[in-house]
């Protein structure tokens, strides 16, 4: 019988390192910043996003803040919204000032010192904008803004541009639904914001109708961030209605393996059992997860929440963000530092969002050292600096190769490098695992 959704929740996020966000000894955890929140009211999202933290009066009474930069944090919140749910709030360790829950959504003074510094739209977004709220980069695919609203606001936010008090955002579904129709090279759109999450079911759902309607649409994502920082929002009713738009899969926003609750994986197996495919877009921000350490226990996690690891993204280089920005060495160094070590599957592509729209750039470690197309060889190397030949396809070598001595009882790989291995002289005759003809072509060299 399979597992209920509780049970596998919480064997996903009871794990060793991915400790409970109510943990003991801690200034953390709903009992400290919410004693007398009834069940009731926690477990209903709408108390949660009502009661979200949006002003400095209500964070002081929440968190310390130092009294002279009660007014470099005002005035950075005349220019980005500040919101955090009382779930997410509680991640936090009150008395750890560089906790890395705190340092995603609370304005804090290096925000003020950078806010003029970076761009306002360091993707480009409205330059490849056809009609408002649809960004048409790729060929295939479109991105869809159906909203400036988040059920938190993070600090690196790349559309943060849109995210100030009194906003409207140019939300024009019509005309978003009627340009997707009219392109029929459009195969697939991220629907994203701010959060499609934070909408009613009923709305998000006549959104969703109107795409689906479109005969060449195959594919409909959402981004959102709610399984993250309001999991109590992904009820019976949103999954029961995402289940009938499929194909529909989902984005979400984990950075830091303390997010990975049992709250946070009910939400994704409640999503899962849907049938709806989930995967993680993570930023890699300074002082928060610029460790291996980190981003492997956070994907390995993830793994366990049947969460794909998609992308470590670059921190793009938006106003008022430069203290979480990384050289990119870093995040080359993350990924070197999970490849081999934990499975290929949850090494998340690493990229940087070209600036001014020329869009992701896969960056990876170099594990191709020489190619040489003419001689059919590369020289490679593994996870453990050791260093490889590969001969392509009509190449191989005449020969037939002992087998390999039987390794001591040791974690190292049993293959060897070619460079240590000693070349025996070549067997006369025919191998029949050599391709016809490569021999005589290299006779003829
Ligand atoms: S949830 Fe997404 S859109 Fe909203 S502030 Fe965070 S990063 Fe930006």
């Amino acid at each position: 019988m399979p597992d209920s959704v509780d049970t596998a929740a919480q064997r996903a996020a009871t794990t060793p390192d991915v400790p409970p966000a109510t943990q003991k000894g801690r200034s953390s955890g709903r009992a400290f910043f919410y004693p007398d929140v009834s069940d009731a009211e926690w477990n209903d999202w709408r108390w949660q996003f009502k009661n979200r933290v949006t002003t400095l009066e209500e964070l002081a009474a929440k968190l310390p803040i130092p009294p002279h930069e009660l007014g470099l944090r005002r005035e950075v919140l005349s220019d980005f919204r500040m919101g955090i749910t009382p779930y997410y709030l509680s991640l936090i360790d009150a008395d750890d000032e560089s906790d890395p829950i705190l340092k995603q959504v609370v304005p804090l003074s290096d925000e003020y010192y950078f806010r003029a510094v970076g761009e306002e739209d360091p993707l480009g977004e409205e330059k490849f904008s056809p009609v408002p709220g649809i960004t048409h980069r790729y060929p295939d695919r479109v991105l869809m803004v159906i909203s400036n609203n988040c059920a938190i606001y993070c600090r690196y936010c790349t559309r943060k541009r849109t995210m100030y008090d009194g906003a409207t955002p140019e939300v024009e579904l019509d005309r978003m639904v009627d340009y997707i129709a009219r392109t029929p090279q459009v195969r697939d759109v991220v629907v994203s914001g701010g959060d499609p999450l934070n909408y009613s079911t009923q709305k998000l759902e006549s959104i969703l109708s109107k795409l689906r309607a479109i005969p060449h649409l195959e594919i409909i994502r959402i981004g959102s961030r709610v399984p993250v920082a309001l999991p109590q929002r992904i009820d019976d009713e949103l999954v029961e209605m995402l289940q009938r738009y499929h194909p529909l899969w989902v984005n979400v926003h984990f950075n830091h393996p303390r997010e990975l609750t049992p709250e946070a994986a009910r939400a994704c197996d409640k999503l899962s059992r849907a049938g709806i495919p989930l995967n993680n877009q993570a930023v890699l921000l300074k002082g928060i997860n610029d460790t291996v350490e980190t981003v492997k226990s956070l994907c390995q996690g993830l793994m366990r929440m049947r969460v794909r690891p998609y992308y470590l993204y670059q921190c793009d280089p938006v106003r008022g963000a430069e203290h979480f920005r990384t050289p990119i060495s870093k995040g080359i160094e993350i990924i070197e530092g999970m490849r081999g070590h934990t499975s290929g599957l949850a090494i998340p592509t690493y990229v940087v969002d070209a600036p001014g729209g020329g869009g992701k750039i896969p960056v990876q470690p170099q594990y191709l050292l020489r190619y040489d197309e003419q001689k059919g060889r590369a020289v490679l190397r593994n996870f453990r600096d050791k260093i490889y030949e590969y001969l392509e396809p009509g190449y191989l070598r005449d020969e037939i190769r002992p087998p390999a001595p039987r390794p001591q009882e040791t974690d190292e790989p049993t293959a060897e490098p070619v460079a240590e291995i000693e070349v025996p002289p070549p067997v006369v005759g025919k191998s029949r695992w050599v391709r016809k003809g490569a021999t005589a072509r290299r006779e003829k060299k």
